[in-house]
C-alpha cells in the first residue's frame, strides 16, 4: 500500500490497531462505496495490549486494511498507555493532516474511560486547528491546510448522537475487519490471558450495539457520531424527512 503522500476524503484517528475497525469502520466501508478515499490512523502499535506482539499486530492490522479497501493505513508511533496531549504528539498529528489533506477526521471521544483514547481525541481536535495555521510548523515545509471537521465516536459513553450512518451493507466486512486483529479476540484454543475483548462475548456486543444504534434510524445496523459544533443544514426538508425512528 502506496500511502506515503495520498491525499484522503476521510481519516479515522483511534489509538490501538484494532480500535478503529471496532468504531467506524462500517463507515468507513460505506464511504468508499460512495467513491470516497479512506485511511486509519492508529496512534499506536499497540505494545502493552496483554494479547499479541507488535509484529503480529502490525500484520493484523494490514489484513483488515485489505478487508476495508483503506488507502493509507498509517501509524503515529506514540507509546502505547502512555498517549498524551503533548506538542510532539500534536506536531505529529500536523503533519499527517498536512500530509493526507482530510476532509472529515472521525475518532474517539474526550471523555472516553480509556486515557489513550481520550487524548487521541484532544491530540486530534487541536491539531486539526493548528494545521490551519501557517506559521505553526512551518520548519516542516508543509502547507496550512483548511481545518478538517471531527466527528467523535458515539462508543464509550451515553452521549445523544449528532448522527448515525446506517451501515446495514457492511456489517459482515466489518466484523471480517475486526477479527483480522485475530491476537485480540476469543479463540478457543488461545493459551493469552483473558481480557475484556477477548471474553466470548465481545464480539455479539459489537454486533448488537450497531443492531442499536441502526434501530434508533430504522436501520439494520448503524454507527453512531457526535458533532461538537453546530451543524450547517443546506436544506432541513431533505434531511429531516429521511427515515427516522420516533421512539429513538
Ligand atoms: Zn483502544
Amino acid at each position: 500500500m502506496d500511502n506515503e503522500k495520498i491525499e484522503l476524503d476521510a481519516l479515522a484517528v483511534f489509538s490501538h490497531p484494532d480500535d478503529a475497525e471496532l468504531t467506524a469502520s462500517g463507515t468507513m466501508l460505506k464511504l468508499k462505496s460512495l467513491g470516497y478515499r479512506t485511511g486509519v490512523l492508529d496512534m499506536t502499535r499497540g505494545e502493552m495490549g496483554t494479547r499479541g506482539t507488535p509484529e503480529v499486530r502490525a500484520e493484523e492490522a494490514r489484513e483488515a486494511a485489505r478487508i476495508l479497501q483503506l488507502d493509507a493505513r498509517l501509524n503515529l508511533e506514540q507509546p502505547d498507555g502512555h498517549v498524551w496531549l503533548t506538542e510532539e504528539a500534536r506536531r505529529a498529528m500536523v503533519r499527517v493532516i498536512r500530509t493526507h489533506k482530510p476532509k472529515v477526521i472521525f475518532t474517539a471521544h474526550w471523555d472516553d474511560p480509556h486515557p489513550d483514547h481520550a487524548a487521541t481525541a484532544r491530540i486530534v481536535r487541536e491539531a486539526a486547528r493548528l494545521a490551519s495555521m501557517r506559521r505553526y510548523d512551518e520548519e516542516s515545509g508543509l502547507d496550512a491546510v483548511k481545518m478538517p471537521s471531527v466527528a467523535h465516536a458515539v462508543f464509550s459513553r451515553l452521549i445523544v448522537p449528532s448522527f448515525i450512518i446506517d451501515v446495514s451493507d457492511f456489517v459482515e466486512e466489518k466484523m471480517r475487519a475486526i477479527q483480522a486483529h485475530a491476537s485480540q479476540f476469543y479463540r478457543a484454543d488461545s493459551e493469552e490471558p483473558q481480557t475484556r475483548i477477548s471474553e466470548k462475548g465481545f464480539l455479539q456486543q459489537i454486533e448488537w450495539r450497531m443492531r442499536y444504534y441502526g434501530s434508533l434510524i430504522g436501520a439494520a445496523a448503524g454507527e453512531a457520531f457526535y458533532v461538537r459544533e453546530a451543524l450547517n443544514v443546506a436544506d432541513p426538508v431533505q434531511l429531516l424527512t429521511r427515515p427516522m425512528n420516533i421512539y429513538s
